[in-house]
């Protein structure tokens, strides 16, 4: 057993946990952090790492600004791998331009800095767009990017060196008893942690922990395939780039007045609606480009009917369609995974509480990378009624 007794315990390392643990910290709680894997390896390092604020609807853009604040003033103490070089929709005809010019509208009534840009400025800035596929572009100057693989370690190791986070990997959790006062957490390799509140913040395992309350859930988990090329030894293509069908999928775009009329417009079937694919790119820090996604779904209880192949046919999908926005001067692919995150069918985001100190947190859905540092900061203050 665990001598320590914490004001909090977060099950779960992903981003969502991880901005737990951080802001009860900054609040001067103390907090252990309780990861099922030596370390996480969930949706949290699988993604392409946007932090794209300008893709989410009202509610969760403010998050996400509130995230880009945090991202940055961390990344001014502790190198966690962000930078500022903005984000970019690529629009592929006139109707996406329409789009364009309406979220610029909505943006600059919200006072979030968005800039229009012809397809000539845009075929400066990336190199090997292709001219006949951009027809205008959005671009948030503010939004960063993270590697997706670096960034919750390195926050991670930040809490650790100068908040004081007790952190403890290998430690799957198994059950919790809240029917007393105290808080007791049980792992699978017998050891036991106590505190005043527990987040639960396990991603998309719905097996462990609470089955039974998912499985009555709306929750739901998505499949997304991805791909990463070679280094590129040249070319540059900075920040965050999304493509048309974004335009046609983000939430942010729904709230557009000509959105339904966008939509209404669209083929029934085709190859992109039934994978759920919409193109964006992401280069790394050392020149490879990381390249998706696609969207397959299935209801909480039953997320093992999703597989575990990758789909070689959607990936060459996405591929054709990448190739036909950018010429890279490498197209070999270094590795391909999946990732997979959950979501509510009805909400944004699911929040449950148990016996007044267990509060379970998950189903950000594709917006965990933006909105969980903001969201997660709300969160705590309700959660401890600060
Ligand atoms: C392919 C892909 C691309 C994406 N791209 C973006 C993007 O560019 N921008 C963006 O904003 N969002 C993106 N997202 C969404 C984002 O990655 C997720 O919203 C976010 O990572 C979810 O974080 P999480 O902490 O809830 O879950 P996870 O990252 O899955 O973390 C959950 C953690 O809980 C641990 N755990 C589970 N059960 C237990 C247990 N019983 N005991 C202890 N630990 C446990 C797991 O091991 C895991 O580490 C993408 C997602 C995917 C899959």
């Amino acid at each position: 057993m665990n001598n320590e007794k914490y004001d909090l315990i977060v099950v779960g390392g992903g981003v969502l946990g991880t901005f737990h643990a951080y802001h009860a910290l900054l609040a001067g709680k103390s907090v252990a952090m309780v990861e099922k894997d030596c370390e996480p390896q969930g949706a949290t390092v699988r993604n392409f790492g946007q932090v794209v604020p300008s893709g989410m609807d009202a509610k969760w853009q403010n998050y996400g600004r509130r995230s880009l604040e945090i991202y940055k003033d961390l990344q001014s103490r502790f190198d966690i791998s962000v930078r500022q070089n903005g984000s970019i929709y690529l629009a592929s005809n006139d109707e996406e331009v329409q789009l364009l010019h309406e979220l610029h509208k909505i943006n600059s009534a919200n006072d979030y800095e968005s800039q229009l840009r012809s397809s000539r400025e845009c075929l400066a800035t990336y190199q090997g767009l292709k001219t006949d596929y951009v027809k205008e572009g959005l671009f948030f100057p503010g939004e960063v990017t993270v590697e997706p693989r670096v960034a919750v370690h390195q926050i991670r190791a930040y809490l650790i060196e100068q908040h004081g986070l007790a952190y403890f990997p290998n430690h799957s959790v198994m059950e919790i008893d809240s029917a007393t006062e105290q808080q007791w957490v049980f792992c699978n390799n017998g050891e036991v942690f106590v505190g005043d509140k527990v987040v639960v913040c396990t991603g998309s395992d719905f097996k462990n922990l609470y089955p039974t309350l998912y499985g009555l859930s709306d929750l739901e988990v998505t499949k997304l395939q991805m791909m990463q090329t070679v280094a590129q030894k040249n070319q540059i293509i900075p920040g965050s780039v999304l493509t048309g069908l974004s335009i046609r999928r983000y939430e942010s775009f729904a709230e557009c007045p000509s959105y339904q009329a966008v939509k209404a417009k669209e083929a029934k079937q085709s190859k992109h609606k039934e994978w759920g694919v919409h193109i964006l790119f992401k280069q790394a820090m050392d020149g490879s480009v990381i390249i998706g996604d696609s969207h397959e779904y299935a209801d909480a209880g039953q997320a093992d009917t999703l597989g575990f192949d990758i789909n070689h046919d959607i990936n060459q999908y996405m591929i054709d369609l990448a190739k036909e926005i950018f010429q890279l001067e490498d197209w070999r692919l270094q590795r391909t995974w999946f990732g997979v995150y959950s979501q509510c069918k009805t909400k944004d985001v699911f929040e449950h509480t148990i016996d007044e100190n267990v509060h379970i947190i998950t189903g950000i859905g594709g917006k965990g990378m933006t909105g969980s540092a903001g969201y997660a900061e709300a969160s705590i203050r309700k959660i401890f009624d600060l």
